[in-house]
Formats: structure tokens, C-alpha cells, sequence
């Protein structure tokens, strides 16, 4: 007997052996999917799929997954009580012939919110609260005098944003709460809408974050800042000044953005001159003249409006 016959007697036991568990792993098969095909809904979701009911059975426990899921689908009530187990997604068999496949579809519903949202993508936020993405001009208080010079400008901004030369963005000072931030996230969100980029900016704590990231990745942070097409540098005047945010950041952004005729926006509870006088100031001494450099360049930047307006924050 040569060695393969050997290794083929062996086989014979083994084979047997293989297939008592087989007809033993069947019947367990059988047995599981028969009690699941008991719950009369559960059975017509699995034979709706027109599936052969051999390997279906290999797949009862999946396809009681899915059926779940199905079922949540059923009953949906929007996203936010989506009980599957990816929000916004479902579950679903797929038949490939000899095995079932199953993979996560997005739910249609959360698809067009997706595609709805999508344009906010083209809007970054550094450290202000998220809600500001929502910000949109028909939620803008009409009711308000005080903000239709500012609308009237974001109407002629928006006409003008493709011409050769951009327009100018807006240095907007005012109370405390008034709007100014979210006045112009609203107009920065509907410049997103049409495909234009922009970052809005809280500065006092972006200024402490680009500190803290010099040795990682400061110079890409900061080249970003600079040429983002519109650009939002939120409460200026709130931070402490150093010579070093003065000349070394905002010095040379608000530079190349002048040069590049890039739209910059800034709010502000300090006017202009105020700014001036709080801009000279730092821990090193007093320089009027690079504080005065400072203003003339946002002055070239901007159109000065004033949000004076009650407090919204309550
Ligand atoms: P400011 O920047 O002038 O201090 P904000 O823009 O932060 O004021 O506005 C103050 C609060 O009022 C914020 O919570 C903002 O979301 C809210 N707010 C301002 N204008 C509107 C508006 N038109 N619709 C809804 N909420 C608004
Ligand atoms: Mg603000």
C-alpha cells in the first residue's frame, strides 16, 4: 500500500466523520431557522427575498438582524430616533448567488440630509460653538433697523464676489450679543452654498491654540488662514495682545490678504480707534506705530459697520 492509499483510508474515516457533523450542524441549521420562520412577519421578510430556502437557513441569525432593522425602517420617525445599530443606515441582505452578503445601506432620509448639508462643509469653525453653521439669512431678525445696512451690504458683497476686483469684507463693531458673529456666519453660509470657502475664527483662543502649535503644525495652520478665500477673525480686541500676535500673526495676514484682494471680516465690541489704542499696548511696552500699520491695513480690508442692537443672549 503506498502512501497515498493510506492517507486515502485515513481520509475515508475522516470524511465520515465530517459529514455525521455536517448532517448534525444541518438539522441545528434547520431546527434554528424553522423556530425564527415561526414569527409569521419574520418568515415573509425571508422568503420576499427570493432567496433558496438552503441558504437561507445558513443565515438566520444575520437575517434576524436585518428583519430588526428592516422593521425599525418601518416605523421611522426621522433620524434623531433611528434605533438601528448605525444611525442612518439599515442592515440589508443581498443575495450573491450561493452565499448572502450583507451590507450597511444609508438610509434615503439620511442620504438627502447629507446631500442637503453638504455645501457646510465649505465652512470651518475654530472655537465657536457649532450652532453657527446653521446661521442663514431667513432666520436673520428682519424686525431690527439696525441690521438692514449690514444685509443691504452682504446683498451688494454677494453680487460683487465674482467680479475681477472682490469686494471688501466688513470690520463690524457693536454691543455685546447683538448679532455680529452670527450675522456674518449667515452670509458665509450662503457663500459656502454657492462653493466658496471659508474659515470663521473666535481669535482670542485661536491665538492661544496657534501658540501651543509651534511644534506641530503652525505653518500649515497659519498659510491656511491666510489664503482662505473669506475669512472671519471673530472678536478681535478680546485677546491679549503680544507683539508677537500683532507683527508676527496678523501683521503678515492681513497683509497677503490685502495684497490678494482676499474678503476679510472681523467683529468687535471696540471701534476702529479703540482697537488702535488696545492694539499699541503689550506686555513688552507701547508702539503706536505698528498699531496704527495694524488699522490702516484692516481699514483697507473693510467697510466699518456698527451692530448696536439689544442682547440676543438671553
Ligand atoms: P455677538 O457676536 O454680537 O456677540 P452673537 O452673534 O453671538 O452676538 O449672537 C448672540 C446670540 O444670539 C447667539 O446665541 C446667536 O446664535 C443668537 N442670534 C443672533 N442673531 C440671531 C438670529 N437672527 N437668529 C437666531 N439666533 C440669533
Ligand atoms: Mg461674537
Amino acid at each position: 500500500m503506498d502512501i497515498l492509499d493510506k492517507i486515502k483510508l485515513g481520509g475515508g474515516k475522516f470524511m465520515k466523520k465530517k459529514k455525521d457533523m455536517f448532517e448534525a450542524d444541518l438539522i441545528k441549521l434547520t431546527q434554528s431557522f424553522q423556530e425564527a420562520c415561526s414569527d409569521k412577519e419574520f418568515k415573509d421578510f425571508v422568503y420576499g427575498l427570493n432567496i433558496k430556502e438552503d441558504i437561507l437557513m445558513k443565515y438566520t441569525s444575520s437575517l434576524q438582524d436585518a428583519f430588526l432593522e428592516c422593521k425599525n425602517c418601518a416605523k421611522c420617525k426621522g433620524l434623531s430616533t433611528c434605533k438601528n445599530k448605525i444611525k442612518g443606515y439599515k442592515y440589508t441582505p443581498i443575495d450573491e448567488g450561493n452565499i448572502i452578503n450583507f451590507s450597511y445601506d444609508e438610509c434615503p432620509k439620511e442620504k438627502k440630509v447629507r446631500e442637503l448639508n453638504s455645501y457646510k462643509d465649505n465652512l470651518e469653525l475654530y472655537e465657536l460653538p457649532k450652532d453657527i453653521k446653521e446661521a442663514c439669512f431667513k432666520d436673520v431678525y428682519k424686525d431690527d433697523k439696525a441690521r438692514l445696512p449690514i444685509i443691504k451690504y452682504f446683498k451688494e458683497f454677494m453680487d460683487n464676489y465674482n467680479n475681477e476686483e472682490k469686494p471688501r469684507g466688513i470690520y463690524l463693531t457693536g454691543s455685546f450679543g447683538s448679532g455680529k458673529t452670527y450675522l456674518i456666519a449667515a452670509l458665509f453660509n450662503e457663500m459656502a452654498k454657492k462653493g466658496v470657502k471659508s474659515v470663521l475664527i473666535y481669535y482670542p483662543e485661536f491665538l492661544r491654540s496657534l501658540k501651543a502649535s509651534f511644534q506641530t503644525d503652525f505653518n500649515e495652520r497659519f498659510e491656511y488662514i491666510k489664503r482662505i478665500p473669506l475669512l472671519l477673525l471673530d472678536d478681535i480686541g478680546a485677546e491679549n495682545c503680544s507683539n508677537w500676535s500683532r507683527d508676527e500673526i496678523l501683521g503678515p495676514i492681513l497683509q497677503y490678504r490685502m495684497e490678494n484682494h482676499l474678503p476679510t471680516f472681523f467683529t468687535s465690541n471696540l471701534t476702529l480707534s479703540e482697537l488702535e489704542k488696545s492694539l499699541s499696548i503689550t506686555s513688552s511696552g507701547v508702539d503706536k506705530v505698528k498699531a496704527r500699520r495694524i488699522i490702516e491695513r484692516i481699514k483697507q480690508l473693510t467697510v466699518p459697520l456698527e451692530l448696536i442692537s439689544k442682547n440676543r443672549r438671553d
